[in-house]
């Protein structure tokens, strides 16, 4: 992607500059060199142990730069070990069930990930030998991989001297360049993966973007940037200008919808030791086939009607089987779940049916659960989130 170098995004010119809001920013081949290095010896010292770093390969490289897509590092590395576990290869994965690929995700959110990663390594299995592509662009032909993961995955697996802007990239390279602008506008953005793409190290471009992701995880921290004992501190013109704070422009964030729903936590036989009722949401849409409690939504502020939610469970309950149809109308508890663009408040119900109704097969998606297993299945935090508002009321 550097070779032509007539195109804006794909040249390496020797000096690393930008222009952005009326300030151009430059550093020269040495200055380059010497920011490189320190980076680099930073790294070396301060890199974290993490279970992907000790294995060389590219599937779990691939798999772990999926997970740390929005989520925290101290939260994949349980996930992580467990995947490689179940999934050591990408031939298992390729092999695998959606609904098993989908359970052991369960509680990373964002599931869409695992779909695609899902998705992709049926590609890589069967169109491409079972190897991963060593080239960005070849790698951004695979279902959910990204500028970004296809610079992690070329950079740190293959030694590719392909660049990668995850958010603390971003921030520590608008702030070392005083990047105006929201990043999530083009021009600034186009300014900060263009700057990446200057600086990756040619000899070690994997520990180098590792090094400038950890930098801004660890020392170029959104609040409160460690300046002091910051490796290139002399070459940051954000540090410079008196105020790094200001570095990258915050944008307002995303604006998340209001949403409401009713979720009835049907149980059968003894409310405290019978099993719940769970149905599969469609594969498409929000939370695309993960286990829930019964519920039905609707965006805005109004709520949805409970005899729509009735409605709903009847498709699995007959009618007389139906022990309290009454309590249904009580709301047990509310609860509120913020996904990326959404914030969705759901008014909790509860509905007894017959111990045996839990003996007689629905349809596959419908399915009865012990309590104490409701976390076994691929769910969502929204659903462990009602049970758990529930529990207190049995
Ligand atoms: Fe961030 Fe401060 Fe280092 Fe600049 S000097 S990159 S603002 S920590």
């Amino acid at each position: 992607m550097r070779s032509g170098g007539t195109t804006k995004k794909s040249a390496v010119s020797d000096q690393t500059s930008h222009t952005e809001g009326g300030k151009t920013e430059q550093l020269n081949p040495d200055q380059r060199m010497a920011f490189r290095r320190a980076v680099l010896e930073w790294f070396d010292e301060h890199r974290r142990q993490l279970p992907w770093r000790s294995i060389a390969d590219p599937y779990a490289t691939w798999v772990s730069e999926v997970m740390l897509q929005q989520t925290r590092v101290e939260t994949v590395v349980d996930y992580f070990r467990r995947w490689m576990e179940r999934f050591p290869d990408v031939e298992a994965l390729a092999d695998a069930d959606i609904e098993e690929v989908l359970e052991l995700w369960s509680g990373l959110g964002y599931y869409r990930r695992a779909r695609y990663l899902h998705r992709a390594a049926k590609t890589v299995v069967g169109e491409l030998g079972g190897r991963l592509p060593e080239r960005v662009e070849k790698l951004k032909e695979l279902p959910g991989i990204g500028p970004y993961t296809a610079g992690a995955v070329a950079s740190i697996a293959f030694g590719k001297r392909a660049p990668l802007v995850d958010g603390n990239v971003e921030r520590v390279i608008a702030r070392l360049f005083a990047i105006e602008g929201d990043p999530k506008r083009a021009a600034a953005r186009e300014a900060i993966w263009s700057a990446a793409e200057r600086l990756v190290d040619e000899e070690r471009p994997g520990d180098f973007n590792q090094g400038m992701m950890e930098l801004g995880s660890e020392v170029c921290t959104a609040s409160n940037p460690g300046c002091v004992s910051c490796p290139v501190r002399r070459w940051c013109r954000g540090l410079a200008s008196g105020d790094p704070h200001r570095y990258p422009e915050s944008s307002r964030g995303p604006n998340q919808e209001p949403m409401r729903a009713r979720s009835c936590v049907v149980y059968a036989g003894d409310k405290n030791n019978g099993k719940l009722l769970l149905r599969r949401r469609p594969e498409e849409g929000l939370l695309g086939g993960l286990w829930e409690i019964p519920s039905v939504e609707q965006q805005g502020k109004s709520w949805p009607d409970v005899e729509t939610l009735i409605e709903r469970i009847g498709s699995a309950i007959p009618d007389e089987k139906v022990v309290d149809v009454d309590g249904v109308d009580a709301v047990v508890a509310t609860v509120e779940h913020v996904f990326s663009h959404r914030r969705l408040k759901t008014r909790v119900h509860e509905l007894g049916v017959g111990e045996q109704v839990c003996d007689q097969p629905v349809s596959d998606r419908w399915r009865w659960v012990e309590v104490d297993d409701v976390d076994s299945v691929a769910s969502a935090a929204l659903m462990d989130k009602v049970v758990a508002a529930w529990l207190p009321h049995r």
